[in-house]
């Protein structure tokens, strides 16, 4: 397949140490699956519903046509995205929805990223412009992926879905995260992501009986294991995560939300919007659009039957959904 002219010449794929190295061979080894296999995933419901949180989240809080102040002609794409940690690209089918003008995708994994565009090159005209690029963006910056002139133009929105709990490893790859974020989003731009409840996390550790010795909770559908009861470091404080058929005992980072706040206002960003999943759900089940995004994501059935069953709804609400405004 020919490399659009939009797309750059990629480096040959970095060799990665530690539980990096663990993360990006996770992620690069998951097989991309047709939309038939998808479907047969034992935890379709979640994914789905995962989906429709990222589709909720989108729409209300980084859409670019919907959120700006000035009319445009109708049907005028409009917006520039940053999508960091955008994996295979599950997201593009929501930023062609929101009519964007242009998309930045990055992410650590090569051959995702590789597969992202593919499923964009796949798409049907017109269709947004986009770039992407393999980079570790929790260590090096933006501008060694992309030319000065791609950057040029600051991003309105920046998305990070269930990626950014990666960077916490240590206060200095936060820092050159958030340095990533921030640096090239316009003043009034969006920071919009998901990660995983800190408080939920170290709630449900908290809980584990003194006597038992594995540190672990979680269900069918997923499990965490902490390696200390004690410790609460801000910067490191990891634990594993396994989720059926999706991730396999990863090695993931708490993000402590005051200390991610405080480090975040460092870098001009300041939150607007912070919920957990089962919130969002209650908050935007019975409004129409969200609605019948459901049942067309298939996170409903035509009876309005759940497609969670109760493990998956538990593992769902492992998350919480972000918003921070640069200012
Ligand atoms: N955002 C995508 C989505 O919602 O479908 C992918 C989410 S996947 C759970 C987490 C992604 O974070 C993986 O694609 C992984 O390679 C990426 N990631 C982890 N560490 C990273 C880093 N240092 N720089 C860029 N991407 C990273």
């Amino acid at each position: 397949r020919s490399t659009s002219p939009d797309n750059l010449p990629q480096p040959p794929a970095k060799r990665h140490a530690g539980d990096v190295g663990r993360v990006v061979e996770h992620y690069n080894m998951r097989p991309e699956v047709g939309v038939k296999q998808r479907l047969q995933s034992p935890i379709i419901g979640l994914k789905s519903f995962n989906n429709w949180v990222k589709s909720v989240l989108i729409t209300r809080f980084a859409h670019p046509v919907l959120s700006s102040s000035t009319p445009g002609r109708p049907g005028e794409r409009r917006g520039k995205v940053l999508d960091m940690g955008c994996g295979k690209g599950g997201d593009i089918t929501k930023w062609e929805k929101a009519r964007i003008k242009e998309l930045v995708g990055v992410d650590i994994a090569d051959v995702s990223i590789a597969q992202a565009r593919e499923r964009w090159e796949a798409m049907r005209w017109p269709r947004f412009v986009a770039s992407f690029a393999a980079l570790d963006c929790y260590k090096e910056p933006l501008s060694k992926a992309f030319p000065p002139e791609k950057l040029a133009q600051p991003f309105d929105v920046v998305s990070m879905q269930f990626c950014m709990h990666y960077a916490f490893e240590t206060a200095e790859k936060a820092r050159c995260m958030l340095q990533n974020v921030s640096q090239w989003l316009r003043e009034g731009g969006i920071l919009v992501g998901t990660i995983p409840n800190a408080d939920y996390l170290l709630e449900r550790l908290d809980a584990l009986p003194p006597s038992v010795q594995d540190l672990s909770f979680g269900n069918s559908v997923y499990s965490i294991r902490f390696e200390d009861r004690q410790s609460r470091p801000l910067f490191g404080h990891r634990y594993y995560f396994w989720l059926n058929d999706a991730v396999d005992n990863v090695p993931e980072y708490i993000v402590h939300w005051n200390n991610f706040v405080s480090l975040a206002a460092e870098y001009s960003l300041y939150p607007t919007y912070k919920e957990e999943f089962h919130q969002i759900f209650a908050e935007h089940q019975d409004q129409e659009e969200f609605k019948s995004l459901m049942l067309r994501m298939k996170v409903v059935d035509a009876n309005g039957e759940s497609a969670l069953d109760e493990e998956q709804w538990e593992a769902a609400n492992i998350y919480i959904g972000f918003v921070f405004e640069k200012r």
